[in-house]
């Protein structure tokens, strides 16, 4: 949580308490500004947080695989884990008293910042029906509140889990299940609430991100989510996604972009977490290709996006018929 704090917050010494903004207090509870700048301790640990997400990316579906490699699974955790305490030191070194890069203002603030996030978890931990048990420095133990039937939380938490294994989301399912609850008058927050809550969570999300995409950036996400919603492991390859994206171009008679553009244009939309992607390659005569990943269940995003009218035109078992026969020319 450090790391992406200073990352967030902007939090180094060379913009800490800068001249130029003086007046105004950016740090809750201590009153410092930070420049608008960005410090050169962003520059330094951004990279490092990016490398350990794509590792951890490839440890969920090393994990997720039916036949998970545990030699690969503990290579790729201890990757992560010594990236992780690189991390960790940086911030420690804020503290340190002779540290020629540190500064001590920098310290507090990360501190300051994470009991800011850490009492507003605790407020909308108790809005979505927990009761707050411990909290220290990252970590908060809670217990579900005796209004909330037994088999919600582990429903809650396998749906977060279905995507990223996101804490924050089981929090947020959990609050949106709360105010369905409240609002129908119920006394109990049952297990229909969940699910209504996921599916509500679920639209709004794929909503807020491909409301203002381009159609060229519609055709490349349909094309993706068409495949990964036909495979196995939920994953598409790009060199598929690109030969569907092909026909939908032609059926629609839009513009067609070349492949690097298709995968330019899915890789912005990774911005957005409703896809990640990861490097992959089948042998050295195959080439590389990325292997997309959606965040949410492909089946809502090609939903969402059938709502724009060029793509409704597109016949949608005509595309899943293409779909299915590129996956088997893949293998
Ligand atoms: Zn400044």
């Amino acid at each position: 949580m450090y790391p992406n704090i200073i990352c967030t917050r902007n939090v180094s010494p060379d913009v800490i308490r800068c001249d130029c903004r003086s007046d105004r207090e950016d740090v809750p509870g201590l009153g410092y500004s930070i420049c608008d700048e960005r410090g050169y301790l962003v520059d330094v640990l951004h990279p490092i947080i990016d490398a350990r997400d794509e590792i951890k990316a490839a440890i969920r579906r090393e994990q997720q695989c039916e036949n998970t490699d545990e030699d690969r699974l503990a290579e790729l955790e201890g990757r992560s884990g010594a990236l992780k305490w690189i991390l960790v030191a940086c911030f420690g070194y804020q503290g340190f008293s002779n540290a020629k890069f540190g500064r001590i203002e920098c310290h507090e603030a990360s501190n300051a910042f994470a009991r800011e996030i850490l009492l507003t978890a605790k407020q909308r931990l108790e809005a979505g029906g927990w009761r707050v048990v411990h909290g220290i420095v990252d970590s908060i133990w809670v217990t579900p509140d005796p209004d909330v039937d037994d088999d919600v939380i582990p429903l809650a938490a396998a749906f977060a889990a279905q995507t990223h294994g996101d804490a924050r989301k089981a929090i947020d399912l959990m609050r949106v299940a709360d105010e369905l609850t409240e609002r129908e008058g119920d006394a109990r927050v049952r297990e229909e609430h969940v699910r209504e809550a996921q599916a509500k969570v679920e639209n709004n999300r794929v909503l807020e991100v491909v409301r203002w995409i381009s159609t060229q950036k519609k055709l490349c996400l349909y094309a993706t989510a068409a495949v990964a919603a036909q495979t196995t492991d939920g994953t598409a390859r790009s060199t598929t996604g690109y030969r569907v994206y092909q026909y939908l171009t032609d059926a629609i008679d839009a513009d067609q972009y070349h492949q690097e553009t298709y995968v330019n244009k899915m890789k912005e939309l990774t911005t957005y977490s409703l896809v990640d992607f990861e490097r992959r390659s089948h042998g050295p005569s195959s080439g590389m290709f990325l292997e997309f990943q959606f965040a949410e269940r492909p089946d809502t995003v090609l939903e969402t996006l059938r709502e724009d009218s060029r793509i409704e035109m597109v016949s949608d078992e005509e595309v899943e018929s293409v779909v299915k026969a590129q996956i088997r020319n893949q293998s």
